[in-house]
């Protein structure tokens, strides 16, 4: 049988994406992905490095990619695939490392990964699959998308007022000073499956050598979300796609670019364990036996900058040195300074179902519009601590209210940001989950500066003092 027609050897024998279809991948009928895999498995097989291969895959339409390369592998998150690729080929010298990406996930979502990378020139080979648009979620404008090109969330056309001009990956990473190859092909008629088959073995042999990075665009037709035929959509590819996205090698260095070898930094477990804080014997607190609450559904709300969410973040691990089960969520606005911010604690003797607290039955409101917010869904068994230093209103609220003048407080430790230590005293004091002693303790791991550690020990004391009162 002609080469050509053969299964390249660094695909798996059978698929096993679909247990009744052995030998046929995912992949809708005419799609370009399935052409340009067994391009790549052709070159892999020619260049004999399929045992040097690990192969980065990510979210759409090439998200299978295991099901069909033997080869090692991983999963990137949404965009992520040139980072994770960073990692993965940093950490294997030898290996040849594949990122394959659709232009939704490299040009919207992981743009700012995929140009540093490329920049840096890492050493990979990038796959961008561009169809124009999301195909893996049912066709949504791209980036990528021509002016007039209608998809599920352009209707009427994209339009270059509203949406700006299509990106041009490939001539924007050829100007960058990292890549040692650029090109831009397409898999939708013979000759340019030539043409493509050349760049990708180039590419591959770029990457046996050493070189550094190697970008290669290929235009992919979409038959399923262009709602053309599989022979109207590689005809649109000449007729159209490839006017705006001009096939071609946008840049080539590969010949006089010699080997390259990035210094390896040689870590240890130790220095590992040494960085993440592992090394030092975890101090277990006293077991408790009963909650208050069980489980404790503690929200603390405030503006950005009171401490909101290192108050739940101590909280939590306090409760997690005493053997609880916890969970926490923080949630916050895009400006961590002046904009709200909460986070949510939930504390159990059991397993937990879900970190999300929707009612609270122990919250901290330490601004006015928190307490207008979240207060009133705590119930009338729940307890309510705010910040009386800012609020002078309540509104209408089930629970009692609980008023601890915590910023007063800070002030006279020195500082208002302890203001969420005052009200971390008052919790545990009025849940009687945690001693003085032991918050003091765990306060010195978090904050080892003695200035800024007596500034918190002043505002504990005095939350607990104030605790006897509630
Ligand atoms: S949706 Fe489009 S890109 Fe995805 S597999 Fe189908 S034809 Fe290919």
């Amino acid at each position: 049988m002609s080469r050509i027609l053969q299964k390249p050897q660094s695909f798996y024998e059978s698929f096993n994406r679909k247990p009744s279809q052995k030998h046929t991948t995912h992949y809708c009928p005419g799609c370009g992905h399935g052409i340009l895999n067994k391009l790549m498995g052709e070159a892999i097989d020619q260049l004999n490095i399929q045992d040097r291969l690990i192969f980065v895959g990510p979210v759409g339409c090439g998200v299978f990619f295991y099901y069909y390369f033997h080869c090692a592998g991983i999963s990137a998150p949404h965009g992520r695939a040139s980072a994770v690729a960073t990692g993965v080929s940093r950490s294997h010298p030898d290996a040849i490392t594949i990122s394959y990406q659709g232009d939704g996930d490299l040009a919207a979502l992981g743009t700012n990964n995929a140009l540093h990378a490329a920049n840096r020139g890492e050493r990979m080979i990038v796959f961008f699959i561009n169809n124009n648009l999301y195909g893996m979620t049912g066709g949504q404008m791209a980036p990528t998308t021509l002016v007039d090109q209608k998809t599920t969330t352009s209707p009427y056309g994209r339009s270059l007022d509203n949406d700006g001009a299509p990106l041009r990956m490939a001539e924007i990473m050829a100007l960058l000073d990292g890549p040692v190859l650029v090109a831009r092909v397409a898999v939708n008629n013979p000759r340019n499956i030539r043409q493509a088959r050349k760049v990708i073995q180039k590419g591959f042999q770029a990457q046996k050598e050493k070189k550094g990075y190697v970008f290669i665009e290929i235009l992919s037709q979409c038959p399923t979300n262009w709602k053309k035929s599989p022979l109207e959509a590689c005809k649109w590819i000449d007729e159209t796609v490839s006017r705006y996205y001009p096939l071609g090698i946008k840049k080539d260095i590969v010949e006089e670019t010699p080997s390259r070898s990035r210094r390896l930094e040689k870590s240890t477990f130790s220095r590992v364990a040494k960085t993440l804080k592992l090394d030092k014997q975890e101090e277990t607190l006293t077991d408790v036996s009963s909650l208050p609450f069980d489980p404790i559904s503690f929200k603390s709300a405030g503006f950005g900058g009171q401490g909101v969410l290192s108050l739940g973040m101590i909280f939590a691990d306090a409760a997690m040195k005493k053997n609880l089960h916890v969970t926490w969520l923080p949630s916050y606005g895009p400006e961590m300074r002046g904009g709200t911010a909460n986070s949510g604690v939930v504390i159990s003797t059991d397993d937990i179902g879900s970190p999300v607290v929707d009612t609270p039955n122990l919250l901290v409101a330490m601004n006015k519009p928190s307490l207008i917010k979240f207060g009133p869904l705590v119930p009338s068994d729940g307890w309510l601590f705010y910040n009386s230093s800012l609020i002078d209103e309540l509104p209408d609220l089930k629970a009692s209210p609980f008023p601890v003048p915590a910023t007063e407080i800070a002030k006279e430790a020195g500082t208002i940001k302890v203001a969420n230590t005052v009200f971390l005293a008052v919790i545990a004091a009025k849940s009687k989950l945690f001693t003085l002693d032991e918050l003091s303790m765990l306060l010195k791991e978090y904050f080892p500066e003695e200035r800024v550690y007596q500034m918190n020990l002043y505002a504990l004391k005095a939350g607990f003092k104030l605790a006897e009162n509630l």
